[in-house]
């Protein structure tokens, strides 16, 4: 027997993964709790800030909501867990490579099959809870609209596209693993970022209608309205657009798309029905708030930066023996590639790392909001925002008592009471 074992990069791996994956789930089911907590404890009385304007069966709608989904989370996170143990450090990836590899031998084909592989899985694995998401939660709380049918052919429509999109992007990269030398990662990269963008571009035109009917916004006043506001803060409108967004569910949402000062708007069909003119002014106004504070830029150029720095990581793991081995993965022999299993073992593992990250993006985004917010006021009318705001809320049955820690992990917008606050001390100032 040997006194000191020598060091193992692959064994250090398997136990500093394990460990990560421990922290993360204690903090997840910490933070679950508190939320589960605090939103009960103040379910009997609406906070006295909007007593007059929120009824005490909605904000108790809200207060069930929040709980149930905070309990799916925990439901998610184990479901989650379990098959990331199942995929890495249990063998699964690595039984799925070696029986397509005896099969179908080392080369691109093996390599996609793997991925297909994967996909199709983990697909598979999810649907029960989406289902149950979908047909049992949201159906309770009277927000899902979708039928079994249009669930099916949603999932089978958007299968054939992530497939017709996604299999030629995956033999791309893993062509330019292969083929492009060491600097394969800064290629990998470009066509990335390339991809990104045309996509972006397209998925209004091209994909979007495939899921959901435009019409040209038709109501003359409202026409008039919106296209007054997007003048007054230098915007031209590319078009008007109604969706039926009430096809699958009960959510209402506006949003903007296009690139330069060109805009194409879209009104889900759900939040005209639910606001004034007035109140869809003010929503759009801090819609265009973002586009002149430059958040969507700046949102796009971080994840250029974060995609350069994971790519250029990935090029260095890909090469290292303990990256596989101490992910469980046997690594393939005699000039099979193993880019595949590289892609999906640093897919499955950055997300437990970057966790760690997601309070800083969130606070980021919860600033954005406020600045967004400010404009509104600016340009329309602070009274307008609050009230479609608040309606907004109510309609989603988002809580107006979320517990401050659980905020600050994951909410990308501010809780209600912070941006009526906010609006408010902007209104007194001004
Ligand atoms: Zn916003």
């Amino acid at each position: 027997m040997q006194d000191s074992a020598p060091f193992s990069p692959s064994l250090a791996l398997s136990l500093g993964f394990a460990t990560l994956l421990l922290i993360t789930i204690l903090v997840k089911m910490w933070l679950a709790s508190r939320q589960i907590r605090h939103v009960a404890q103040h379910r009997p009385t609406v906070p006295a800030a909007f007593a007059s304007s929120i009824t005490l069966a909605a904000h108790q709608k809200a207060a069930d909501y929040t709980i149930t989904k905070a309990r799916i989370g925990l439901l998610e996170l184990s479901l989650g867990t379990a098959v990331l143990m199942g995929w890495t450090l249990l063998g699964g990836l690595n039984l799925l490579n070696q029986s397509l590899l005896a099969w179908l031998g080392g080369g691109m084909l093996q390599q996609l099959a793997v991925l297909v592989g994967f996909v199709l899985i983990s697909g598979l694995i999810d649907i029960p809870l989406s289902l149950y998401q979908t047909f049992v939660i949201e159906e309770r709380f009277g927000f899902n609209k979708t039928t079994l049918k249009l669930w099916l052919g949603d999932m089978l429509k958007s299968s054939l596209v992530g497939a017709v999109i996604g299999l030629p992007i995956a033999a791309l990269i893993l062509w330019l693993m292969g083929t492009a030398g060491p600097r394969w990662w800064l290629w990998a990269w470009s066509a990335w970022m390339g991809i990104n963008l045309l996509l972006l571009m397209v998925y209004p035109t091209f994909i979007a209608p495939l899921f959901n009917k435009f019409k040209p916004l038709e109501d003359e006043s409202l026409k008039a309205r919106v296209t007054a506001l997007m003048q007054r803060c230098g915007f031209a409108a590319k078009g008007l657009f109604v969706m039926d967004g009430s096809k699958r569910s009960a959510h209402a949402n506006a949003y903007f798309t296009g690139f330069g000062a060109a805009k194409r708007v879209v009104f889900y069909d759900t939040l005209l029905a639910k606001l004034a003119p007035a109140e869809v002014d003010a929503v759009l106004a801090h819609e265009l708030g973002h586009f002149k504070h430059k958040h969507i830029i700046q949102r796009i150029a971080t994840m250029f930066a974060f995609s350069l720095l994971g790519f250029a990581l990935l090029g260095w793991l890909s090469t290292q023996v303990w990256f596989y081995t101490g992910l469980s993965v046997i690594p393939n022999m005699s000039g099979a590639p193993n880019d595949a299993l590289a892609l999906l073992l640093f897919m499955l593992v950055i997300p437990v790392v970057t966790f760690f990250i997601a309070p800083l993006s969130a606070q980021v985004s919860r600033k954005h909001e406020f600045q967004a917010d400010a404009y509104a006021v600016q340009q329309t009318s602070g009274q307008d925002l609050s009230s479609a705001l608040l309606k907004m809320y109510e309609d989603n049955a988002s809580t107006l008592t979320p517990d401050p820690v659980f905020v600050k992990f994951y909410y990308s917008h501010p809780p209600a009471s912070e941006r009526l606050a906010r609006m408010a001390a902007q209104g007194v100032a001004a």
